[in-house]
Formats: structure tokens, sequence, C-alpha cells
């Protein structure tokens, strides 16, 4: 069961790059997050290169994680988390945060979040998306919000007509097929994570490394994001 479950690259170090080389040509982009610092957590590393690199980064935060802890003790802790995703975002160069205000905790509980994906989407064109991978999901965290982001982000992808299908990258896999290199972005993205107090104190950056450098180590980079590409 375990070996099932265990996180494993299916493809060659070498091709892992290339994939997440061409994640990184993309020129419009649109990431899909189901709470605030899920992105940044995930692939913080990742969003900055593409800015750094001159695309358009948009992203989606499905709900402002109004369930979540509240370390701060904020009294209003959807304001409070909204304004800790805007300085991250700003930090990491995203071109627009789109909020859609779901609730925490049911953010694919009805039609909302699938017209809403579509309103963005379609006036947006993007060539790459990256979301949660809702199939191969990879443990230890599951969040119904985070594999119901991914699952409605794919259904809508599989919707489209082949040829006119962005390429789609999944994070949190089991399943990585892409790497990209984050070691220029570390301290940006840790930074931007750091922004996220009510959750984490501004802590999170120094324990997310410790996972971006497993990942660096198994393609021979010093820290990664990985991906399971599937176009
Ligand atoms: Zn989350």
């Amino acid at each position: 069961m375990w070996v099932f479950f265990r996180t494993q690259l299916t493809v060659s170090p070498e091709k892992a790059l290339a994939n997440g080389r061409h994640l990184l040509r993309g020129r419009t982009v649109l990431a899909v997050a189901a709470h605030p610092d899920d992105l940044e957590w995930y692939v913080g590393g990742t969003l900055r290169r593409l800015s750094d690199e001159g695309a358009r980064v948009h992203v989606i935060v499905a709900s402002f994680g109004e369930k979540g802890p509240n370390l701060t003790h904020a009294g209003n802790l959807a304001e409070t988390r909204e304004l800790e995703q805007l300085r991250a975002a700003r930090i990491n160069g995203y071109a627009q945060v789109h909020f859609f205000g779901l609730p925490d905790k049911g953010v694919v509980d009805g039609p909302a979040m699938r017209q809403k994906l579509t309103q963005v989407w379609q006036s947006l064109n993007p060539d790459i998306v990256l979301t949660f991978d809702p199939v191969l999901w990879s443990l230890p965290y599951l969040h119904p919000d985070h594999q119901g982001s991914g699952r409605t982000v794919y259904e809508y992808w599989r919707s489209m007509r082949r040829e006119s299908r962005p390429s789609l990258f999944f994070w949190q896999s089991r399943r990585p097929n892409a790497v990209v290199d984050i070691s220029d972005t570390l301290t940006t993205k840790e930074r931007a994570l750091n922004q996220h107090f009510t959750q984490n104190l501004g802590r999170a950056g120094a324990r997310n490394a410790a996972i971006s450098s497993q990942v660096g180590h198994q393609v021979g980079i010093g820290y990664g994001e990985s991906f399971r590409r599937l176009q």
C-alpha cells in the first residue's frame, strides 16, 4: 500500500527538467487554488519564475479560507487572509488575484466554482494552467477543497476541444513528471509564503524549503517544485 501512495517521479531527471522548462514558456498562466497560501506553499517558486520571465500570471483563490487556523487571533479572518494573499501576490509578481469568495470547505458544493472558472478562463485564454492533482494526489495533506478545485479545472479542460486545450500541470501529485528549478526564486517564495501570518506566524518558508530541496535532489538541482504534466 505504501508503495502505491509514495511519490515517485515517472520519467528521467532530464525529461522532468525538460517538462519543467516547457511550463516556463507559458505567456498567459492561470493557477487555480482553493485558499490563500496554497499557491505560495505549492508553486510559489514556479510562479515567481514565470513572472520573472515575462509571463502574465493570473491566480484564482476560490475561498478566503475562513475556516483555517487563526494564529494571530484576527477579528475578521476572511478579510485578513485576503490582505495576506494580496501582499504575497505583490512579492511574487502575480498580475491579478481573482477571489471567488466561495465558502471554505464548500468550494465545490455547487455550480459556482465552474461558472466563475469558466468566466476567468475564457477572458484570459491561458496557455498554461496549474492546479491541484485531483486524481493522483500525494499524501500527507488532503483537503476536499484542494482536490475539488483540481477536479473542476480538470473537467473544464476535458470539455474543451483537444486542439484548443492549454498545457495542464498538476501540483501535489504522487506521480510527477516535471520539475521546475526554483533555486533562484526560493528566497522570494519564502518571503511571499511568510506573509500568511494567520496560518504560520511567518515560519512556513523554512519548512517548505526542505521539501523543495528533496524535490531538487531527485533531479540534481538545488531546489525544485514538481508537477504532473498532462499535455
Ligand atoms: Zn488550502
